[in-house]
C-alpha cells in the first residue's frame, strides 16, 4: 500500500527522543526517508536502527539514518544540510523539534539558562529555516519543482504565559510568529514552501525530568505528569508523542497543501 509521504526526504531535529523520534518513525512508516538529528547518538543510533526495523518488516519504503547535530552550530547546520543535500539531492519535510525547557522564576533566572535556552529553542529553528529553505526551494516538491513543508514545534506555553515558564513562553512564542513571517515571504517568493506550527500541551516524554532548574514549584525537581495532565488538561488525559507525530504527518503530507502560516494545536483543549 502507498504510504502518504512516499518518497519524500525529512529532517527532523531533537529526533533522539520523545516528540523527535514519534515523527521520525510516523513519517518513515509512511515512506519517506527520515534524517534523524540530536546531540545524544547512542539514543539517535537506537532510534534509526528501530525504525529501520519497522520499516523492513512492513515492506514499506521508508528508512532512516543519523547524524550528530547541534542545533545552536550554524556550522552544524551547514554540513548537516550539506549532507542531505549530496545524499537525496533534495528535502521535502524540515521538523524543528529540537527544544529544552527550563522552569524557573524570572528573577532567579540566570544570563545563560535565558541564552542557552533561546539558542536550542528559537536560534535552532532560525538557523534550521535559514539553511533549509534553500534546498527545499531548488529540489524537491512535486514533480520536482521545489518546495516542501516547514513544521516548527512550539508548544501551548508558545500561545499563552506560564508563571515560572516566562523564558520558555519566549521562545515558543517567537517560534509561533518567526513561523507566520517565514510563511508568507514564502508565499510570496513563490517558493512553494509551507511553514506551519504545532504546539502540543502536556505530553508524556523525558523532556519532564529535565526542567531544571527548580521544577515548577519551589524546590520541587520531579514533575508528576500525569498528575499535572489531569489537574490541567480538559480531558485529563496526558497526551502521547504519537499524538503530535500524527499532526505532523499530516503537515508533512499533501493532505496539508493548502495550509500556512498557521497553528496546528495537539493539547487536549488546554488552550480552548
Ligand atoms: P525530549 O527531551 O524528549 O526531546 C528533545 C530532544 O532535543 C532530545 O533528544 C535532546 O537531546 C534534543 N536536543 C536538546 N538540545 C539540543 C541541541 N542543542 N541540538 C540538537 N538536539 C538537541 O523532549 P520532547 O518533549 O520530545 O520535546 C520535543 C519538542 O516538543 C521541544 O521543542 C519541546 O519544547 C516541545 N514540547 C514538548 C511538550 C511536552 O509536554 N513534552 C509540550 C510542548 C512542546
Amino acid at each position: 500500500m502507498a504510504g502518504r509521504i512516499d518518497g519524500k526526504v525529512a529532517l527532523i531535529t531533537g529526533g533522539a527522543s520523545g516528540i523527535g523520534s514519534a515523527c521520525a518513525l510516523r513519517l518513515a512508516q509512511e515512506g519517506a526517508q527520515v534524517v534523524v538529528t540530536d546531540i545524544q547518538d547512542d539514543l539517535g543510533a537506537a532510534v534509526i536502527a528501530k525504525i529501520n526495523r519497522a520499516c523492513a518488516a512492513a515492506g514499506t519504503g521508508g528508512s532512516a539514518q543519523y547524524l550528530h547535530h547541534d542545533v545552536t552550530s550554524e556550522d552544524a547546520w551547514i554540513d548537516v544540510i550539506a549532507s542531505v543535500r549530496d545524499r537525496y539531492g533534495r528535502l521535502d519535510v524540515l521538523v524543528n523539534n529540537a527544544g529544552i525547557g527550563i522552569a524557573c522564576s524570572i528573577v532567579e533566572m540566570s544570563l545563560a539558562d535565558w541564552q542557552r535556552q533561546q539558542a536550542i529553542n528559537l536560534d535552532g529553528v532560525f538557523l534550521g529555516i535559514k539553511h533549509g529553505i534553500p534546498l527545499m526551494r531548488d529540489g524537491g516538491g512535486q514533480g520536482g519543482m521545489g518546495g516542501g513543508s516547514i513544521i516548527n514545534i512550539s508548544s501551548v506555553a508558545g500561545l499563552k504565559g506560564s508563571p515560572r515558564l516566562a523564558a520558555y513562553n519566549a521562545t515558543k512564542g517567537g517560534v509561533r510568529l518567526l513561523t507566520k513571517g517565514v510563511a508568507l515571504e514564502c508565499a510570496r517568493e513563490g517558493w512553494n514552501i509551507r511553514v506551519n506550527s504545532v504546539h502540543p500541551g502536556v505530553i508524556d516524554t523525558p523532556i519532564w525530568t529535565k526542567v531544571s532548574p527548580g521544577g515548577f514549584e519551589p524546590g520541587a525537581n520531579e514533575i508528576d505528569v500525569a498528575a499535572m495532565a489531569e489537574a490541567m488538561v480538559p480531558t485529563g488525559v496526558l497526551g502521547k508523542p504519537l499524538d503530535i507525530a500524527n499532526g505532523v504527518l499530516f503537515l508533512a503530507s499533501d493532505e496539508s497543501k493548502y495550509m500556512t502560516g498557521t497553528e496546528l494545536v495537539i493539547d487536549g483543549g488546554v488552550s480552548a
